[in-house]
């Protein structure tokens, strides 16, 4: 297995995913390094180069909002003459989206040119969770239709080592924007870090507080930058899966 390749464009795909099947991707970040408030040991594009959780209109290699209109609407467009709709356009790709200065002004602008070229399409995100404490980024979020927010662990212990988190990001304050946010899917990626019984049941009770609309539960199906690290089996998955329901009654789908 090796770690992925940064993209290298803005639009990229349609990708085939494990949790939303065929998506077509949105990489509103640098495409020659990866910009995260996150350096997860697990990340699929190996160690964050810049770990920050503001980035302004000088960030080196954003792409404007313009740009990102226009790779869109062509990328539409060429879609829609082979006659393919990708049910899903996610922001994802070389870090964390919601990091971009003018992320508000970018959804407005790809649900526009969705409503226009895609009208059946989904506009989703893939959030590592750490800028919903900023009150303006929470109203972008709720512009998606599909927010789908990272929460791997329940204790600060194993976030600082697990997500490495940059200066100024805290679990506690991750878990208070989240409660602000009106309906959001749970993404928890499970290795042999975070998935002892104790560390499950710390897990178990924050999402029984989060109340999520549903959860996604996952392991490692690529290279990580930590070589040591281990996958987790289906069946201990689903074994996580049967804990949360029983604690919560809130159900995990196990991917
Ligand atoms: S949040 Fe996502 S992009 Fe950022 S380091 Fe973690 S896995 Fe990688």
């Amino acid at each position: 297995m090796t770690l992925l390749n940064l993209q290298e464009s803005i639009c990229y795909g349609p990708v085939s995913s494990r949790r939303l099947g065929c998506s077509l991707g949105v990489n509103i970040l640098p495409f020659n390094y990866k910009l995260c408030s996150l350096n997860c040991v697990y990340c699929q594009y190996g160690w964050t180069e810049e770990c920050r959780l503001r980035a302004g209109r000088r960030t080196r290699g954003l792409p404007s909002p313009e740009e990102v209109s226009q790779s869109l609407r062509k990328c539409l467009a060429t879609l829609k003459e082979r006659g393919v709709t990708p049910p899903y356009i996610t922001f994802s790709g070389n870090g964390e989206p919601t990091l971009h200065p003018q992320f508000e002004r970018i959804v407005r602008a790809v649900r526009e040119i969705r409503d226009e070229l895609a009208p059946d399409a989904l506009v989703a995100v893939l959030s590592n969770s750490t800028t919903v404490t900023s009150e303006g980024v929470r109203r972008a979020l709720e512009l998606c239709d599909v927010r789908i927010m990272k929460v791997d662990c329940g204790d600060a212990e194993t976030f600082g080592s697990y997500n490495r988190p940059c200066r100024g990001v805290t679990l506690k304050d991750i878990l208070e924007g989240l409660k602000k946010l009106s309906r959001f899917t749970v993404q928890t990626l499970f290795t042999d870090r975070n998935s002892s019984d104790d560390l499950v049941e710390e897990w178990v009770k924050v999402i029984g507080e989060l109340r999520p609309s549903d959860v996604q539960i996952y392991s490692l199906d690529r290279a990580s930058p930590c070589p040591e690290l281990e996958a987790m089996s289906k069946d201990r998955l689903r074994q996580i899966a049967l804990r949360l329901e029983e604690a919560s009654g809130i159900r995990a789908a196990v991917y």
